[in-house]
């Protein structure tokens, strides 16, 4: 080519829930094994089925001519109008201050490089690779965080918080994700009204990743940020993909607050809508189909039922891994994850089913230094077959590995548990 085409920061790209399944692939046809997806949070891969609801309102709507055209830049009205009314505050957002994405995932992409570069998110860690990843690329540097305490329940330390936004004036936001991904961490109303303070005495704004908000365990309250914010400026980024069992619809939307209260914070907003212009709009099905999906007697119901599952899960996989003394886990608040430490985690190697998947283990650790949990995830998935995702790829120094609790089958979730058993005493035994 006549110039280069990467650009100098291109390693600063990655999303490691996806590209452990790289590997993973290659491995399951090495070791002829039958791998088990536990990387990443998609309920039909781990077995859900789609009830016929769903389905039965997606067909109805498919089938009009709405549903073939265009719809506005910001969102299809009915739906903005819905979200206002269901999940905003019409007191700081109006429905003019509801943007729709293809995907949450596009809109933190979105959000974030709209920013000017010098302008820093402060994310935590661990946190989901998307806004990392995002936070990194647009800085075109590391990007900078906050610590989830996981010997606190994962409560962040909120005077690291206020150090850092304080003696930092890059720093424009504050990014919470409550319920958390992936520690499943849902944060008690003290610590979100201190970190709004600190937003607050500090002239940031607040983006709070709330596309969890639903998925609460038994007896957890969750506070939204609308309820917090005051007259603070902020967003709330919301979807569709975790509420029902359809990510693939790629629908998500940010509800953006107090935009009048600040002018700076109000053209931002404005380039985010022109940058979704360029675009046109986000699909329109699936939002014409969100107030029926939403509405229909068979939501509460079937959320409920899913609720139910992980917190089961969660609870059998904590009293599992509890009695390992090399892991440390949390029982998490909410959300279909669980993150596992892997306390003064060793190099060590397991056996793996062939032998061409051990060359192939062999040629990768050989090629580039990985951190050590990846190393650990390696070998779980050529001598166990379990597919997760090391912690350190969500942005995190600690070692460990982020596993689901979405496996519909009790069965093969319990042998799952084992699985990883095994392999964690055999690879701190060597
Ligand atoms: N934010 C968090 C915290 C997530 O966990 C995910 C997906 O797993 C997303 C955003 C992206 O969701 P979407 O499927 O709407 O792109």
């Amino acid at each position: 080519m006549r110039q280069n085409l990467l650009r100098a920061d291109n390693k600063l790209l990655n999303y490691p829930i996806r590209e452990v399944v790289t590997i993973g692939k290659q491995l399951e046809k090495l070791g002829n094994l039958n791998m088990i997806w536990e990387n990443i949070g998609d309920p039909i891969t781990a077995g859900e089925s789609v009830p016929d609801w769903i389905k039965e309102i997606v067909r109805e709507n498919a089938t009009t001519d709405q549903a073939f055209a265009y719809t506005d830049t910001r969102g299809y009205l009915p739906a903005r109008q819905y979200i206002l009314e269901n999940f905003s505050n019409e007191k700081i957002c109006t429905v003019d201050d509801i943007l729709f994405f293809n995907g949450l995932g596009e809109a933190i992409n979105k959000v974030i490089n709209n920013l000017p570069r010098e302008a820093r998110i402060l994310v935590p860690s661990p946190t989901y690779p998307s806004h990392a990843t995002a936070e990194a690329m647009h800085a075109g540097c590391s990007f900078i965080s906050y610590k989830l305490d996981p010997e606190n329940n994962w409560e962040p330390n909120l005077e690291e918080i206020e150090n850092k936004v304080k003696y930092n004036d890059h720093v424009v936001a504050i990014l919470v994700i409550n319920p958390n991904n992936p520690t499943g961490r849902v944060f008690n109303r003290e610590t979100l009204e201190s970190i709004v303070k600190i937003a607050k005495d500090h002239d940031c704004f607040l983006i709070f990743d709330e596309i969890y908000h639903a998925m609460t365990f038994d007896g957890v309250e969750n506070t939204l940020l609308h309820e917090i914010i005051g007259d603070v400026p902020g967003i709330s980024m919301k979807g569709i993909s975790k509420d029902v069992p359809w990510p693939g619809s790629r629908c998500g939307w940010i509800e953006v607050y107090n935009a009048e209260k600040d002018a700076q914070f109000q053209d931002f907003i404005r380039m985010i809508l022109l940058a979704k212009m360029l675009e046109v709009c986000s699909t329109t099905l699936p939002q014409m189909i969100l107030p029926h999906l939403y509405d229909a007697p068979e939501f509460k119901v079937s959320i409920r039922a899913r609720i139910e599952k992980y917190q089961r899960r969660a609870k059998q996989a904590v009293e599992y891994f509890n009695t390992f003394p090399q892991l440390r886990v949390t029982m998490p608040g909410g959300v279909f994850y669980l993150v596992v430490e892997l306390l003064d985690l060793p190099r060590s190697k397991l056996s793996a089913t062939t032998k061409a998947s051990r060359l192939f283990i062999d040629k990768l650790l050989s090629e580039k230094e990985v951190a050590e949990d990846f190393q650990f995830s390696y070998e779980l998935m050529a001598s166990e077959g379990v597919c997760v995702v090391p912690l350190s790829g969500f942005g995190s120094n600690l070692n460990g590995f982020r596993m689901t609790l979405l496996q519909e089958d009790d069965e093969v979730f319990t042998n799952t548990l084992e699985k990883i058993g095994n392999a964690v005493s055999a690879y701190y035994a060597k």
